[in-house]
């Protein structure tokens, strides 16, 4: 949901002026799990960062460059939507110039078709574009969210991600260790009415969009029936390397997240464009969320959602860009005090230890996707 995300720009902040912190670096290796060890503003750049999902549509080098400004390498997530253009092959075609162009900064997830779901050989198509994708370098296959909240079978009954129809398709991806990153449900505030929405963001979107507002359609699953059809596929599939996008859809409680990870030792998350449910959080309980990065911080990916397509104003998406990367390089390093335009009232930084940092920036990618193996 594109607008949804691109709300997330609105927490960007202007990054105050940090004092720089320096003092003697230890050996990478004695400070790996040294949990009084942290960085500061000012290895921003010196520390190689990955964000494990964007959406990078552009024949051009722009967006990739200030990536390599701010020391980010790019994980870019195609995804078929019959609403959202370009189709994925195009979505392909991009990743695969901007992989070609900066092999060591860009790699990309393909995706299956949902548009095709009701061809009778839909299976035998994705698998075969899947494999071409692979070979072409693709990390990994995202499912997309269309399952579960739109996609409709020839019956016209919804389709769920745990219906039998998607069994070998994750057989396959089981088979042969392809992880998949699953954008499932929504957040929990899309089932709520307005006036108990955690985010403006949300607030606003989905007063924009009634129709997406799920509290507005009773005659749909519930958000309780999208998780449990994710976690019922998660069960029939116990060796899928699973990283459910956007926390996963538990973005709103980290106990709720928590409880998933403990359940399904094969699932990961991203932040993407969930970050600020942290910070939400973070405000009222900022203990909670500090103890749940800590101990699951082998199971978390960075990430943003950010977007830049052909039509995007580029020095736009730029801008926001860096302030992304950099606000959120001070939550989680940082005690500083913050604010959101998201919500009202402050927050402290999380100021996570360095090895916790370096697992949440970039490890966790590499062993999770298989990305950026080279570093
Ligand atoms: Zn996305």
């Amino acid at each position: 949901m594109k607008n949804l995300l691109h709300n997330t720009a609105l927490t960007t902040l202007l990054l105050a002026t940090l004092q720089s912190c320096s003092s003697p670096e230890s050996s990478a290796a004695k400070n790996r799990s040294d949990s009084t060890a942290f960085y500061t503003a000012n290895d921003f750049t010196t520390i190689k960062k990955t964000d494990a999902h964007v959406h990078v549509q552009v024949n051009d080098s722009v967006f990739v460059n200030q990536a390599i400004k701010d020391n980010v390498n790019l994980f870019s997530i195609d995804y078929d939507d019959v609403n959202e253009p370009p189709p994925m092959e195009v979505q392909e075609e991009y990743a695969l110039f901007l992989q070609k162009s900066f092999p060591e900064r860009f790699q990309y997830a393909t995706t299956i078709s949902v548009r095709k779901f009701n061809d009778d050989d839909w299976t035998t198509q994705n698998i075969s574009y899947m494999r071409n994708s692979l070979a072409k370098g693709a990390k990994a296959v995202k499912i997309y969210k269309v399952i579960g909240m739109s996609l409709r079978d020839k019956q016209n009954k919804l389709v769920m991600i745990d219906d039998p129809r998607f069994d070998s398709l994750f057989a396959f991806l089981e088979e042969n260790h392809v992880p998949v990153v699953g954008h499932l449900g929504e957040p929990r505030n899309c089932w709520l009415p307005v006036e108990k929405m955690t985010v403006k963001g949300d607030i606003s979107y989905f007063t924009q969009w009634p129709i997406y507002h799920m509290y507005k359609h009773p005659e749909m699953p519930s958000y309780e029936d999208q998780i449990s059809a994710r976690d019922n596929m998660l069960a029939k599939h116990p060796t899928l390397t699973f990283v459910g996008a956007h926390l996963g859809s538990l973005e709103w409680n980290v106990d709720s997240l928590a409880a998933r990870l403990d359940r399904f030792p094969n699932m990961a998350v991203d932040m993407a464009a969930r970050i600020v449910h942290l910070e939400v959080q973070a405000r009222d309980n900022w203990q909670k969320v500090h103890d749940f990065l800590i101990k699951y911080n082998d199971r978390l990916l960075y990430a943003t959602d950010l977007v830049i397509i052909e039509q995007s104003d580029h020095t736009k998406a730029i801008k926001s860009a860096h302030e992304t990367w950099t606000n959120d390089w001070k939550f989680f390093t940082s005690d500083e005090k913050m604010t959101s335009l998201q919500f009202d009232g402050s927050f402290k930084g999380m100021k996570l230890p360095k090895y916790v940092i370096d697992n949440i920036y970039s490890k966790n990618a590499r062993n999770w996707l298989g990305v950026f193996k080279g570093e």
